[in-house]
């Protein structure tokens, strides 16, 4: 991707995520000079299950980007829904159609996109360092076999959930991480190939399976030093319950940190923005409690993040003001979100099955449903 000499921009997005890409694709049209950094080389995965979850999502893509062109459709499989699994329940499905993405092909897309709306996006350049200035932001970049320093007026952390402008900037926040992990076995095994299977035993302890053509998808997230035992307590569940060739060896791994969602972010100990600097998607904790959701989340906040500071621009509020009041709504249905939890945990611990199975699935469908109607 293109690199000018530039050094001095009005934007600088950190993240060529989805909500990176949005925001800099919006920041770039309204004229802004603005800069997309990713450190790794383009086109790159992220370890991803792919589903733009929520209707709202969906519309939020359609809006902005358009339809997915043929090399991301090609690609792209339609799962029908959820369905939830727990011994002792019956199995609850949820109908909604989603489309299920390769991040490779999407994320791509969506810079090309904010490329072709006038941002540079320069790949294989890493944030190292970020401070405040006076009213500029100072970031060191790491670039392939040198460094540069760059200004801008304002900096949108979109570089996920181990975000380095969130470790730079918000030194004193420190989220709970688990491991995120997606395994592939080249082979089917007994479950609707149409639907997303969750198999959850506990409040974390959950993980998913889906199908893409002939290889199986397993998923979930592990607590510290208990990766491999994880998936292999769940490797052995699919082998017991739903005929996983117990011979069959994983034609590839891969995994990421993950964030959970955190309670400083509802309690307000933790603001997601400070001056010119503003957090988005997974960087800012914008990951959805119980479904986990963050793609539509990171593009909605992206959204958001990118009028703040347009407005800001033009000499109305400050853009840390602005983009706290778009996403405080966002923040209070988290909280309310993350009360479901509650009612989980105590139909868990009266070994109640189909009531926990009931509560998880309202809250899986309170969770996507959120934002309906919310979009502008
Ligand atoms: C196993 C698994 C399955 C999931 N499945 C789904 C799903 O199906 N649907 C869904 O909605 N959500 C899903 N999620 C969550 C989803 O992946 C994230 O919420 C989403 O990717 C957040 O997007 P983002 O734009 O905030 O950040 P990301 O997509 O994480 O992008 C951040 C980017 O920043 C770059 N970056 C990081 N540090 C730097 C740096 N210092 N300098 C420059 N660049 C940097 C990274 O390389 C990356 O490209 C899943 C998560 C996991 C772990």
């Amino acid at each position: 991707m293109n690199e000018s000499k530039r050094t001095e921009w009005d934007v600088v997005v950190v993240g060529g995520g989805p909500g990176g890409a949005l925001a800099a694709k919006k920041c770039a049209e309204a004229g802004l000079a603005t800069l997309v950094l990713e450190k790794r080389q383009m086109p790159r995965d992220k370890c991803c299950t792919g589903m733009v979850m929520a209707e709202w999502g969906q519309e939020i893509v359609q809006r902005e980007f358009g339809d997915y062109p043929d090399w991301v459709e090609d690609k792209t499989i339609y799962l029908a829904g959820y369905a939830l699994h727990i011994p002792d329940a019956e199995t609850r499905t949820l109908n909604i159609n989603t489309p299920t993405t390769w991040r490779h092909t999407l994320d791509t897309w969506m810079c090309e996109c904010a490329q072709k709306a006038g941002a540079e996006v320069w790949d294989r350049a890493r944030l190292v360092d970020l401070s405040q200035e006076g009213s500029s932001c100072l970031l060191e970049i790491k670039l392939e076999d040198s460094s540069i320093e760059l200004s801008a007026d304002f900096v949108i952390g979109a570089d996920g959930s181990h975000s380095v402008v969130r470790q730079l900037i918000w030194p004193e926040f420190k989220p709970l991480m688990r491991h995120g992990y997606r395994v592939c076995f080249e082979t089917q095994v007994d479950l609707a190939a149409d639907r997303f299977n969750m198999f959850p035993s506990g409040l974390t302890d959950i993980f998913f399976v889906h199908q893409k053509g002939d290889e199986t998808y397993l998923e979930g997230v592990a607590a510290d030093g208990k990766l491999d035992e994880t998936i292999e307590e769940a490797r052995a569940y699919l082998v017991q319950n739903h005929g996983l060739d117990p011979d069959i060896e994983p034609a590839w791994r891969d995994g990421c940190a993950v964030q959970l969602a955190s309670p400083a972010l509802w309690s307000g100990d933790f603001r997601p923005a400070k001056d010119n600097i503003l957090l988005i998607g997974d960087a800012g904790g914008a990951n959805a409690p119980i479904s986990g959701e963050g793609l539509a989340m990171a593009l909605k906040t992206g959204v958001d993040a990118a009028s703040a500071i347009v407005e800001s621009k033009q000499g109305k509020h400050s853009a840390q003001e602005t983009y706290l009041h778009h996403i405080d709504h966002i923040i209070s249905v988290f909280g309310e979100i993350s009360r479901d939890g509650a009612c989980m945990l105590t139909a868990l611990e009266s070994g109640d099955a189909d009531r926990f199975s009931q509560a998880m699935m309202a809250s899986w469908d309170r969770s996507l449903n959120a934002f309906h109607g919310d979009i502008d």
